[in-house]
């Protein structure tokens, strides 16, 4: 079967003019018109036959028309239905991919796609990257890497380490769950329309093993989240203001050996486990 490349400007012009379709704004439609990225994302995600692959918000089926080829197992889940209605005539032959109309946010993934393993690959809508990406990671479903296009500030801010302004609650939970880099970045003009940020890919390949020791996973993001809270604080200020007693903190920061004077912002990984664990032990008298 030979099929016109969807990822060209005036392939992706025809068929947006043909169905009558104005890209939305609001759901974050920025279709890519550069095969060479397309054929780039499929190779860092090391697509092969053998695999199976969720992609969140395949458009008009740019991507997917690259993951096809690919010869992966296809699940493409689309929110805007006029698309749902595109896909099917410019996917119409690929009998490895199956579109669902849903909203990735509430669609049960685990249902969809009852595999063992399984990765993500997306050009993903900015207005939801970071809730798209907490809710995949934080499910436990059994993906073996996302690579995905998104904003190059969200993609730096992902990868940030201790200490910097980028560092915040998302990068210990990406390089919690798992070991993010970013691979390459896009011009605005590879996109129609074009946005207004540069983009970049980045590959999140999942850990099989938790880079530190917790004893309770919800005790070490309840941390995270107040020494974030209010980035001008100091820990023991945040811990404070997310409910525990100062007499408490106090102990739990010397257990840690952490300064209280430190910011949340200047811990790593090991730190925040340590503050955590503390927390649990003072909690649980032990
Ligand atoms: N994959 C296409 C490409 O690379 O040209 C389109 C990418 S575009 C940046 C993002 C896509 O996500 C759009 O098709 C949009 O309709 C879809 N989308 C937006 N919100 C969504 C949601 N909550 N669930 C599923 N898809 C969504």
């Amino acid at each position: 079967m030979i099929k016109p490349c969807i990822a060209k400007r005036e392939v992706t012009t025809h068929i947006l003019k043909s169905f009558g379709i104005h890209a939305s704004k609001k759901l974050g439609q920025n279709f890519l018109v550069d095969e060479s990225i397309v054929r780039q994302i499929v190779d860092a995600a090391g697509v092969t036959p053998a695999d199976t692959v969720l992609e969140i918000g395949p458009g008009i089926g740019t991507l997917t028309q690259g993951l096809a080829e690919a010869r992966a197992e296809v699940v493409a889940v689309e929110l805007d239905r006029r698309l749902v209605e595109v896909l099917s005539k410019t996917l119409a032959g690929y009998d490895n991919v199956r579109i669902v109309q849903g909203d990735i946010l509430k669609l049960n993934i685990a249902q969809e796609i009852p595999k063992k393993g399984f990765k993500v690959v997306a050009n993903l809508p900015y207005y939801i990257t970071t809730p798209i990406i907490m809710n995949l990671l934080e499910q436990r479903l059994p993906i073996e890497c996302l690579v995905t296009m998104v904003q190059k500030e969200v993609a730096e801010r992902m990868v940030a380490r201790p200490g910097g302004k980028d560092y915040g609650a998302l990068s210990v939970a990406v390089q919690y769950y798992t070991i993010p880099e970013i691979i390459f970045c896009v011009p605005p003009k590879s996109f129609l329309p074009a946005p207004a940020v540069e983009s970049a890919i980045i590959r999140c390949t999942l850990r099989t093993e938790s880079p530190v020791k917790i004893i309770s996973e919800k005790t070490f993001f309840r941390v995270v989240r107040a020494a974030f809270a209010q980035r001008r604080k100091t820990l023991a200020n945040g811990l404070k203001a997310a409910g525990i007693a100062p007499a408490a903190v106090a102990n739990i920061l010397e257990e840690a050996g952490i300064d209280a004077l430190r910011r949340g912002e200047t811990l790593s990984l090991d730190e925040f486990a340590a503050v955590a664990n503390a927390w649990e032990k003072y909690h649980t008298g032990q």
